[in-house]
């Protein structure tokens, strides 16, 4: 059963109820492996799930276009204030919605329309909002991109600097979706700072190896930083944009009134929730434990002869290359998680494949973490996902079906928050 129960949905609206019931259970029983998620605590699902959500407060705290903030305020200045401690940042805005509205945020903050802006593209890594071609960020900036070296998967760091030099961005991102690598923030600076430019760390795979001590900070290196708030952080879906207390005038006016209404105030809450629980030791344990799981899925792997981008992993991310399987990456996807793995079909570098229908799988460890596994737990995956792809490339349905049993019987010694 869901948990917080939820037996007013059930009783007002029996055909929702019965789909959250089913996508919590669904949650129980499958190894989740996509990177971007996990499971947030049940002190995080209830602070969201409160009557916050009734109250509009444009504005910032003591500067509201509504009355009646006498509990948002505080709830906001926590939230605030936790950030700032996590992270140790002059500045934090926790409003925005997600992490695509804060990037554009920022945008609005640092540039002005058809000026240069510089990310990761797309299929080497980078996110949508770091200027790609279909983006609102690609279409109404001017976007240059950079990639990763064709021979070790890692951004090319000379690239960047000749790029950034050449094209004199105003802003350069760092950051993105599926980099299986430390991002190298003070190499990253030099090059901004070479080129005139701001940079912006967007940290929102990896923020909560950040918070748990197993990433480096971008703090003193990038002057903003943008993060989601639901991936490693662990927190409800919204995102923050923290900076130097230089730009913090510039950050806030771009967030509202430049790009929102008002804040979403229980998410708002289920932030400072999270970042509470970012902040306690068992966070850091975490932290560590999703690296190390990692490492030796990534270990795993490769002793069974797959193909990983660079090689490996540095922080809870991998990202395999299945050509040498004889499996694209769609129909991996599909056959893993009917077999009870749940993964992202994905592009990787220099792929051959249309991104619809990529070469590759993206995969991660932050959820399997929150659910308890360790190191000792990883070659038994590796081994499933082994036995999924190959059954999946002869037609085994029965195989598939095998896994999917095994998968649900190890995960009902791994509680989950959500679900009792
Ligand atoms: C997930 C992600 C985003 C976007 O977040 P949404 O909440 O999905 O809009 C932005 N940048 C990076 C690097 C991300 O990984």
């Amino acid at each position: 059963m869901h948990q917080p129960p939820i037996p007013h949905v059930a009783s007002a609206d029996p055909e929702i109820a019965e789909l959250i019931e089913g996508e919590a259970r669904r949650q129980f029983e499958k190894i989740r492996l996509i990177p971007s998620e996990n499971y947030v605590s049940v002190a995080v699902l209830e602070a969201a799930g409160t009557v916050l959500t009734n109250k509009y407060s444009e504005g910032y705290a003591d500067r509201r276009y509504y009355e009646g903030q006498q509990f948002i305020d505080p709830i906001e200045k926590l939230a605030v204030a936790r950030a700032q401690a996590v992270f140790g940042v002059d500045h934090a805005n926790v409003q925005p919605y997600s992490g695509s509205p804060a990037n554009l945020a920022v945008y609005l903050a640092f540039l002005q329309p058809g000026e240069t802006v510089m990310g990761m593209a797309l299929p080497m890594g980078g996110h949508l909002t770091h200027g790609w071609p279909v983006s609102a960020t690609g279409k109404w900036f001017r976007s240059v991109q950079y990639g990763v070296r064709a021979d070790t998967g890692r951004v090319d760091l000379d690239e960047v600097r000749e790029l950034a030099l050449r094209e004199r961005p105003k802003v350069i991102f760092c950051g993105g979706t599926a980099i299986p690598r430390t991002i190298d923030f003070p190499a990253f600076a030099e090059i901004a700072a070479e080129a005139g430019a701001v940079l912006v760390a967007d940290i929102a795979h990896i923020a909560g190896l950040i918070a748990g001590g197993t990433h480096p900070s971008p703090v003193g290196h990038a002057a903003v930083i943008t993060t989601t708030t639901h991936k490693t952080l662990r927190g409800p879906r919204g995102a923050m944009i923290m900076s130097t207390a230089e730009h913090a005038k510039a950050v806030d006016k771009a967030v509202f009134p430049g790009l929102q209404g008002g804040p979403h105030n229980h998410t708002t809450a289920g932030i400072a929730v999270a970042l509470h629980e970012a902040a306690q030791p068992e966070f850091r344990s975490y932290a560590h434990q999703v690296v190390a799981n990692a490492k030796a899925l990534a270990a795993a792997l490769l002793e069974r002869g797959y193909s990983l981008v660079s090689g490996g992993t540095d922080n809870h991310l991998i990202l395999i290359d299945l050509s040498p399987q004889g499996i694209a990456g769609k129909p991996a996807a599909k056959a893993l998680d009917r077999a009870g793995l749940e993964v992202n079909y994905n592009t990787v570098p220099f792929d051959p494949r249309k991104p619809f229908d990529p070469s590759g799988i993206r995969i991660g460890t932050p959820s399997i973490t929150t659910r308890g596994l360790t190191q000792e737990h990883m070659p038994r995956i590796a081994a499933w996902m082994d036995e999924a792809i190959i059954a999946a490339v002869k037609d085994d349905e029965p195989s598939i079906d095998r896994v999917a049993g095994e998968i649900r019987e190890l995960l009902t010694g791994f509680p989950m928050a959500g679900w009792a």
